[in-house]
């Protein structure tokens, strides 16, 4: 009798401490994958219907697409991918010269044509790209948004039922509005996610290092990257990229496209100035 009231005890502790572990120090999703994707589609439906976002057509800038389409193929494939089959994975490229990329709940990524030519190689972009894969996938966003909302208004947002809020979140997401800010466990985790994403792609899998390390050369000359304003405190974490490269053993040379018939300067030549 004694016995069994003690496992019952012992039990229930272990249920209560899965319970508070679940939340990763975020807060527990109350969201289900069905709202991401709601969400991330009412919010891509935003951004395509806000003019001040120019998001370059796949019929126009083919090759273009199927490169970044390619990259992301890879990082999809990784075999990391949470909700590879869940989310829609799809890709923009918004016309204009800022240093960002950004992501919806549900996979819905944009990168910016000053962020490629801005960067130097295919790596630099893939490990953003993990970056960014990282945040959707491990559902980073939606939980900002629930601890910011609450779980009543994102769920009506999501249904579309609520439209100037929709709109100040993708302004939120893309950073050109009153910023959505990550918590430090979030980037780091997304840190992590990208190098071991890249880990299994052709890709140097600290990619995401040298991006760092070149928008903060950047900052330093004054002129402060946009991607800064939503994902902050970049330069302690510049270093533990390195750190987790090493730790998980992978690869950090860079991939060699010079016998690839579309390269990463012909990306960044195909698209407009
Ligand atoms: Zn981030």
């Amino acid at each position: 009798m004694r016995n069994i009231k003690l496992s019952v005890l012992l039990g229930l502790i272990i249920g209560i401490t899965a319970m508070m572990s679940c939340g990763d120090g975020d807060g527990v999703v109350l969201f289900t994958i069905e709202d991401d994707k709601a969400l991330g589609l009412q919010v891509s439906e935003q951004i395509a219907s806000d003019t001040s976002f120019t998001i370059l057509s796949e019929t126009e800038y083919p090759e273009a697409y199927a490169y970044l389409q390619g990259m992301t193929n890879q990082i999809l494939n990784s075999g990391e991918i949470v909700h590879k089959d869940d989310f829609a994975w799809k890709i923009h490229i918004i016309h204009d010269d800022v240093l960002n990329a950004f992501a919806t709940p549900g996979g819905y990524i944009y990168v910016y044509t000053g962020l490629i030519k801005y960067l130097d190689k295919a790596d630099d972009l893939a490990g953003v790209m993990g970056h960014e894969l990282a945040h959707a996938d491990r559902r980073h966003s939606v939980k900002a948004m629930q601890r910011e909302y609450g779980i009543q208004l994102l769920l009506s947002i999501a249904l579309g039922e609520d439209a100037s809020q929709l709109a100040q979140i993708a302004a939120q997401i893309a950073g050109t509005g009153a910023t959505l800010a990550f918590s430090r466990d979030a980037e780091a985790e997304a840190d992590d996610y990208s190098v071991e994403y890249l880990a299994n792609t052709e890709y140097a899998c600290n990619g995401a290092y040298t991006f760092f390390k070149k928008l903060i050369e950047a900052d330093a000359t004054g002129s402060t990257p946009t991607f800064f304003s939503t994902h902050p405190d970049p330069k302690d974490r510049v270093e533990d990229i390195n750190a987790k490269a090493d730790e998980v053993g992978c690869d950090k040379s860079a991939i060699d496209e010079s016998s690839a018939s579309f390269d990463y300067v012909d990306f960044q030549n195909s698209l407009p100035e």
